[in-house]
This record gives structure tokens, sequence and C-alpha cells, in this order.
């Protein structure tokens, strides 16, 4: 057995109608597992889905906002008594939030970022460790971003919200690191997903960003941040606890 192999294991990935999500879920579902995928937006989860079963894997989909505590208690739930056990969770669901100088940053869409970016990763792991904990032990990863290390102008919820990530992760992992459970976090830097591409048509300078401050000079494929978080969650990574992967192209080596 490879130490990627994830025959048998079930893994819930949230924000799996797309982007990296969804290339995440591809490739749990390529290497064995049965993939729970969670998403809120429903024509995106169904794309998923059925990508995933045209390529034969095991997969089953469930609508759900992420930062509502019951909605995420019923699907935590739901995969504990169908599956019977959680072996990886891939908290990744996340939204950029609007862009604005603290000064003019609507309080609404501040707390609407920290709910979806920061809340649903307590929520999700409040909800997951019990069932991964009885399932023998997992992994747990979280989505941070770069931003949870840089101070990005304009974007103080994202910032806020994947600061916040970082820190629950480490606590996480310090909780779990002797009840057999993993947690670490991923870092992704700029990334060709619907998330920056919308972002990049309503600003070409932020377009222009990806060639001028990444030393790659482009963004990752969806494909480069979707491996590592599988490395994360397999095997391979088997004493990494607590960490956060930082994936960005070299984007930050220069601090
Ligand atoms: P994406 O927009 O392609 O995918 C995000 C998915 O999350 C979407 O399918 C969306 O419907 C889902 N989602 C949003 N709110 C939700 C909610 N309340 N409940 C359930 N699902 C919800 O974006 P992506 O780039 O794949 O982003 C995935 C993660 O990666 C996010 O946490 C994001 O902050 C992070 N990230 C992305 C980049 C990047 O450059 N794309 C960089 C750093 C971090």
């Amino acid at each position: 057995m490879s130490i990627k192999d994830f025959t048998d294991k079930v893994v819930l990935v949230t924000g799996a109608g797309s982007g990296i999500g969804r290339e995440a879920a591809r490739i749990f579902a390529d290497q064995g597992a049965l993939v729970y995928l969670a998403d809120v937006g429903a024509h995106g989860l169904a794309e998923t889905k059925d990508l995933i079963a045209e390529l034969g894997g095991k997969v089953q989909a469930a609508r759900v906002d992420v930062s509502v505590e019951s909605e995420v208690a019923a699907l935590v739930k739901r995969i504990a008594k169908e599956a019977g056990r959680l072996d990886v969770a891939f908290n990744n669901a996340g939204v950029s939030g609007q862009a604005h100088r603290i000064e003019d940053y609507p309080t609404a869409d501040f707390d609407r970022v920290i709910a979806i970016n920061l809340r649903s990763v307590f929520l999700g792991m409040k909800h997951e460790l019990p069932l991964l904990k009885r399932s023998g032990g997992g992994a747990i990863v979280n989505t941070a971003s770069v931003a949870a290390l840089t101070g990005p102008g304009g974007m103080s919820a994202y910032a806020a919200s994947k600061h916040g990530v970082h820190g629950l992760t480490r606590v996480a992992a310090m909780e779990n690191a002797a009840h057999g459970v993993r947690v670490n976090a991923l870092a992704p830097g700029w990334t060709e997903t619907p998330m920056v591409v919308t972002a990049s048509a309503q600003n070409p300078g932020f377009a222009q960003l990806a060639t001028t401050a990444i030393p790659a000079k482009r963004g990752a494929h969806p494909n480069e941040i979707a491996a590592a978080a599988v490395w994360l969650a397999s095997d391979a990574a088997s004493y990494v606890m607590g960490q956060m992967l930082v994936v960005d192209g070299g984007m930050t080596i220069g601090g």
C-alpha cells in the first residue's frame, strides 16, 4: 500500500464545488477514497459530483453552508450514519470578501467573511473531531492563505480570517496530537480559480500582480495546491503537526 493510498478512507472536502476543493476531491477519489463533497453552491457541487462519478470515483454530495452550525453538524452526522467513519477533513470553503480600506470596510461584509472563512473552520473541527477520534484517528487540513502571513491592503476581513485559521489550526493540533488526529493548514498563494479570475477581471492591476509579485512568474494551477493538501492529509505526512504549508511559487520568500 502506498503512503498516499486513501483506499477505504472517508474524506470530507468543503468548498468542493470549485477550484482547489474540486481538484482535491478528485485526487482523493482517484486515490480510492469515498469523498463527501460539501458546498453552498448546488451547481458547482453537482458538476464536481458528476466529474468524479464519471472517473469511477466514490462520491456523495451535500449542499451545506459551512458557516451554519446546524448544517455542519447534520453533515457530519450523515457521514457517521452512512459511512460509519471519517478519516480526513479538508476544511477549504472560503470567500475573498470586498476590497476596501478598514475605515470604509462594510461591517456586514467583515462579519460574513469571518463567518465563512474562520467560524466555518471552528465549526468544522468541532463536529469532525469526535468522529475522527471514534474512527481511530485521522487528519484535518484547513485552508488558510499567504494572507495568514501578510497584510494585503484592502483585505482586512480576509487577512484576519486567514490569520485566525492559522491560530485555530495550531490549537487544534496541540489538543489532538496525542489523540491520533493531525491538524495542519495550507497557505496557497495566487491560484487560478474562479475566486482569483473574478477579482482579476474586476481589477487589471490585481491581474498584473501575478507576474510582478510572484518569483515563479505565474499563478498556481488549482491542482498544484490540491496536491499539497492531499499530501498533508496522507500518511506521507504522518509526523507533520500544527504546521502551515505555504505553496505560493515563492511569493512570500522575500518577506
Ligand atoms: P473558489 O471560489 O473556486 O471555491 C470556493 C468554493 O467555496 C466555492 O465552490 C463556493 O461555493 C464555496 N463556498 C463559499 N462560501 C461557502 C459556504 N458558506 N459554505 C459552503 N461552501 C462555500 O475558490 P478557491 O480559490 O478554490 O478557494 C478555496 C480556498 O482557498 C478558500 O478558502 C480560499 O480563501 C483559499 N485561497 C485561495 C487562493 C487563490 O488564489 N485562489 C489563495 C489563497 C487561499
